[in-house]
């Protein structure tokens, strides 16, 4: 018996995810926030962590939380689903909607657990390249959903890696135009403040994704979706029971009172990520970023560039394949860590 080929045959290329460099000193591959919780906010959230009962399964509807996203969004609680992450919504919306040898579209390069989750659920998988300023081909996205009944299209906003934000019109015109459904994942919201919410009344195929991975808490791993009820009831038919354990529904209602601290941190990365994207623009092919990254065009080859960081102590995403190769993604951190990368940048890799 070998093991090699009982597993699924679309399933023996793919790679097992890998986070990469874990332990660097600059931790700059990941696009999380560079700030820990202070103590002193973590601290009163241990107080109320000790009445959860370990030997209980969690609130299977996550209600406090439920309610507590829904206000924020100014939505009813019936139009949040709760995923371990945004990643588990991305399989759940394919397991709810898209069947075997059915069609997802992406624009591409983007963010790839898309295609990964489409080729886990045996998906047919549609790229259609971005343009040469990295913006959406609204036509062709159009016109391949209709041919192939795609039954859902991805679009990142702003896109992973690229870091700008396509065309709002463009987005629109999708949305409008064709009878998929259209997730546009704003996990990066809380850095560029643009958002397509304020459509879904109007469009029920319009789903948004939102995660507390960038600004608040990777951590908890905890990510929604805001979507008309109809979707949020599939999506419940495959959902894996108490998929938000009892302590991430505790911190991230905790985490949701912080408003006024987080936006604050919010700010201090967006002054810097842009600081930095106008002393490396003039040194390198980059794009203006809406996210807390910026996109870099690679000088010193993909396995070079990765050796050099490594050695210094930084952990970036270089690129070494696939539609955004000879290109490198690098998540803003504090303000030493960003001189430090610059630095570096701008000496070039030797
Ligand atoms: N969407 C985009 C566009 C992302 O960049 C990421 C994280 N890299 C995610 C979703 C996944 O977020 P989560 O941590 O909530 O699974």
């Amino acid at each position: 018996m070998k093991i090699e080929n009982m597993t699924r045959k679309d399933i023996r290329s793919l790679r097992a995810y890998n986070p990469g460099h874990f332990n660097a000193k600059y931790k700059m591959d990941a696009n999380e926030s560079p700030y820990d919780l202070p103590l002193s906010l973590k601290k009163p959230i241990f107080v109320k962590m000790r009445k959860i009962e370990f030997n209980r399964y969690p609130d299977p509807c996550a209600c406090g939380l439920r309610k507590a996203i829904a206000e924020k969004n100014k939505v009813k609680p019936e139009n949040i689903f709760f995923g371990n992450g945004s990643d588990e919504i991305i399989n759940y919306l394919l397991q709810a909607f898209c069947g075997q040898g059915e069609s997802i579209i992406i624009p591409t390069p983007t963010f790839e657990m898309y295609k990964i989750a489409g080729i886990i659920n045996g998906n047919r998988v549609i790229e259609v390249p971005l343009d040469e300023d990295f913006d959406l081909d609204g036509a062709k996205i159009i016109n391949h959903a209709k041919k192939t009944k795609a039954k859902l299209i991805f679009i990142a906003y702003p896109n992973n890696p690229t870091g700008n934000c396509f065309s709002e019109d463009k987005i629109s015109s999708i949305i409008k135009s064709t009878d998929s459904l259209v997730v546009v994942d704003e996990a990066y919201f809380d850095y560029s403040g643009k958002t397509f919410l304020g459509q879904m009344k109007k469009h029920k195929n319009l789903i948004i994704f939102r995660t507390f991975s960038k600004l608040y808490s990777a951590a908890i791993r905890l990510g929604y979706m805001i979507a008309d009820k109809k979707i949020v009831d599939a999506a419940n038919k495959v959902r894996l029971p108490y998929n938000i354990n009892s302590f991430s529904q505790l911190i991230a209602f905790e985490i949701l009172k912080l408003g006024s601290y987080t936006k604050n941190r919010a700010a201090v990365i967006i002054k810097e990520r842009d600081k930095m994207y106008g002393m490396l623009k003039n040194h390198y092919e980059t794009v203006k970023s809406y996210a807390n990254f910026l996109f870099i065009k690679n000088k010193g080859g993909a396995e070079k560039s990765k050796k050099y960081f490594q050695k210094n102590g930084f952990s970036i995403r270089i690129f070494e394949s696939g539609p955004a190769k000879a290109w490198m993604r690098l998540t803003i951190g504090k303000r030493e860590e960003n001189r430090a990368v610059l630095k570096m940048l701008l000496r070039g890799v030797k």
